[in-house]
């Protein structure tokens, strides 16, 4: 069945939250970043179309303005989220210049996006770096919207991007298996689903926030972004990032993460 749907993939989203690409200490995941461009530039090599909707921006900022713990005020996540931003894209350039591919960024905002001049413009943007085979990385421009920075909210982003790019896959990596039927940090026995089909009140009910100090969204806006993409035609799939080849194995429609089948 997965092996079915993952035959028709050739445009994907790959979204990572800030859990996978940060340490206990706050500070970015080296290891976790590495693994995911080689894993990208692999799949990139085999013909696959991928952008990335990437976190990380205010902990690759701590590092650089030497703050031990993430910040509470608005107006210093911003600005580490400015200075990390620049960071986490140069550590994206660089790692990807070892196999060869071209990187760009792209920073967008929500309220952009509901603009249709402005939405037109960005379609143009990514189809004609698509069509050049570069590897966008896309983040909410926090110095100037905060919503992801308040709300841990780049998950519906990720499923507007995946419309935009017209891609036929969002796959959203976090530090879980994908959706449990309960909040798998307060219940132990919580059982991962495999698969959903329609995304009701029942589903929805299943969803927690975020059990780690870093990542915000938790499940809740993984479902809204679930919601966006089915309707818009895409398949979505939750998986866990610290999984070696974790992307190999969904695009080989291995039963891993939890599916939303699109509508
Ligand atoms: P990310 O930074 O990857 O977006 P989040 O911490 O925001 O990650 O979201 C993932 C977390 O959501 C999980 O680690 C888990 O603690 C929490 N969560 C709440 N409800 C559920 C559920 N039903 N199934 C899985 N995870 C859940």
């Amino acid at each position: 069945m997965r092996n079915e749907i993952m035959t028709d993939i050739k445009r994907i989203v790959v979204k990572v939250g800030s859990s996978s690409l940060t340490n206990d200490t706050g500070m970015i995941n080296i290891h976790r970043l590495e693994s995911l461009v080689k894993q990208i530039a692999d799949l990139h090599n085999k013909g696959y179309e991928i952008t990335i909707v990437s976190s990380g921006a205010i902990a690759a900022g701590m590092g650089k303005l030497n703050l031990a713990k993430r910040p509470v005020e608005i107006p210093l996540l911003q600005a580490a989220a400015a200075v990390g931003q620049v960071a986490l894209i140069h550590m994206y350039q660089k790692m990807f210049s070892e196999y060869g591919k071209v990187v760009a960024q792209l920073l967008l905002t929500r309220d952009g996006l509901e603009d249709e001049n402005r939405l037109f413009h960005a379609k143009n943007a990514s189809q004609a770096l698509l069509s050049r085979n570069v590897i966008q990385i896309v983040n909410e421009n926090d110095a100037v919207a905060v919503d992801e920075i308040t709300f841990g909210d780049n998950d519906t982003l990720s499923a507007m991007v995946a419309d935009i790019v017209n891609a036929e896959l969002l796959i959203i990596l976090s530090d879980i298996d994908g959706l449990y039927d309960d909040n798998p940090s307060e219940n132990e026995n919580a059982k991962l689903i495999e698969e959903v089909i329609l995304i009701n009140d029942d589903i929805k009910k299943l969803a927690g926030d975020s059990g780690s100090a870093v990542g915000t969204g938790g499940m809740i806006t993984k479902l809204t972004a679930a919601e966006i993409a089915t309707e818009a035609g895409i398949h979505m799939v939750i998986a866990n990032s610290s999984k070696d080849w974790i992307l190999k194995d969904i695009i080989e429609g291995k039963a891993v993460g939890t599916l939303f089948k699109r509508r």
